[in-house]
């Protein structure tokens, strides 16, 4: 039964790793933006960017099936599915960036990229931002910062990882109309670097903050920070492993919303819906230079069977246009998002954009981020059937990330359950 088999969990797997839930539902099957537990319950997951076809998709299912029974190996062969997926890349990708590395998660993306500006510019030290998630392989914890996942991040932190302040508009130093400040301080920032005889190999960065709930950088932000780093002969990292994929509804890849163009992209997640899949991809020259400072192999990374889920992802991604649905449906959901955030005192603000959103749990403002309160509303949620987790340095904020699936009905149902939740809470 239920009981004994969290037992067995709790005896046998670490513990390191948190649960959403105190009491997470056990469950069994999941069906598009739906996960239903063993008694048959129907949960709606507003969490998910994994997942961005949903769950249970029958055709990456068969396509799944139908390589494992022909083929699968690693990428010391040569095979069609390796390049399909690559050049399917490629072809997303701007021009320029036409070279793909292939892994298996978004931390090995991470750590491969922070290999690559390294073993390129033949230097050391990374710039990255405060508030970031960017995995948990060695490098990629290294340039992790943010403090809800590890309270220790900042002291933890090697001396070659240098840092600027999260350009945060919500909470930051420089919050609302004096967003533009972050800039020419990030650039002051960098030329104390330069005194102090650090020379960077590069910068990465999240486009929009996934750990924050999706805040924007303000306008012009990347690429004015990124013409500093080149400058100097670093590289810029733009890390798409949450918010590219389409999930930000007008564009596929998130640096497209700042309007610049990065040296080295990491993608994961909804590559593989789900199946362990990640690439890096750059320009042939990076990618050429490495070849020659460095090496690279993955067993398992770009093999047959991943590569044709990779495509068929994009296939079913484009074919049934999930783009364009998590921007008209992302729109609906921003909406009755801020109008509950008009008529709840505790929704501060609502962030994001397409289906890459976030919201504020506050007791006041921006500068009393009320944790306990998001919590809160994540279990009374669980109990509406809705699943929502709290994110971000303060875990305050609501992600809400669902399937590229979800139509307008499971909108309003969400809207309606969260409305009825604030509600009970201020009675
Ligand atoms: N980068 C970002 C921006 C992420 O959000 C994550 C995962 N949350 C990672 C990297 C690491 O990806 P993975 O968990 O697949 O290793």
């Amino acid at each position: 039964d239920a009981d004994r088999l969290a037992r067995r969990r709790d005896d046998v797997v670490a513990q390191v790793q948190e649960h959403y839930y105190a009491q997470p539902p056990r469950i069994e099957r999941g069906w598009r933006h739906h996960l239903i537990d063993v008694d048959g319950r129907a949960y709606l997951d507003m969490v998910n960017n994994v997942a961005i076809l949903g769950h249970g998709e029958p055709r990456l299912a068969h396509a799944v099936d139908a390589q494992m029974r022909r083929l699968n190996t690693n990428s010391r062969f040569h095979y069609g599915a390796i390049v399909e997926l690559s050049e399917r890349l490629a072809s997303l990708a701007p021009d320029g960036l036409d070279t793909v590395m292939l892994v298996n998660s978004g931390s090995e993306a991470v750590d491969l990229a922070l290999r690559i500006v390294r073993a390129v510019t033949g230097r050391e030290d990374v710039l990255a931002l405060t508030e970031a998630y960017h995995g948990w392989t060695i490098g990629a914890d290294a340039v992790s910062t943010s403090l809800g996942d590890n309270p220790r991040a900042l002291d933890t932190r090697p001396s070659w990882v240098h840092l600027l302040d999260a350009p945060n508009t919500y909470r930051g130093t420089h919050r609302g109309d004096d967003a533009h400040l972050y800039l020419p301080d990030a650039l002051d920032r960098i030329a104390a670097l330069d005194d102090a005889g650090v020379s960077l190999a590069g910068f990465i960065a999240e486009p929009l903050f996934g750990n924050g709930g999706g805040i924007a950088l303000p306008d012009g932000y990347l690429a004015g920070v990124w013409a500093a780093i080149r400058a100097r002969g670093g590289l810029c990292i733009s890390d798409e492993v949450q918010v590219s994929y389409g999930r930000l509804g007008r564009h596929f890849w998130g640096f497209e919303q700042q309007g610049a163009v990065p040296d080295v992209i990491t993608v994961a997640k909804a590559m593989g819906n789900g199946h362990p899949l990640g690439a890096v991809i750059t320009s042939r020259e990076v990618a050429d230079a490495f070849a020659v400072e460095g090496s690279f192999f993955s067993s398992a990374g770009g093999s047959p069977v991943s590569c044709v889920v990779g495509t068929a992802v994009l296939d079913i991604l484009e074919s049934d246009g999930l783009q364009d649905n998590a921007r008209v449906v992302g729109e609906r959901l921003a909406n009755g998002l801020r109008a509950l955030a008009g008529a709840h005192p505790a929704l501060g603000a609502v962030h994001g954009m397409g289906l890459y959103l976030g919201v504020e749990v506050v007791a006041g403002g921006p500068d009393a981020p009320d944790s306990a309160g998001a919590r809160e509303i994540c279990d009374a949620l669980l109990d509406q059937g809705v699943i929502v987790q709290p994110t971000g340095d303060h875990k305050n904020v609501l992600k809400i990330k669902p399937p590229m699936t979800i139509d307008d009905a499971a909108v309003d149902r969400f809207l309606a359950a969260l409305d009825r939740v604030l509600t009970w809470r201020e009675a």
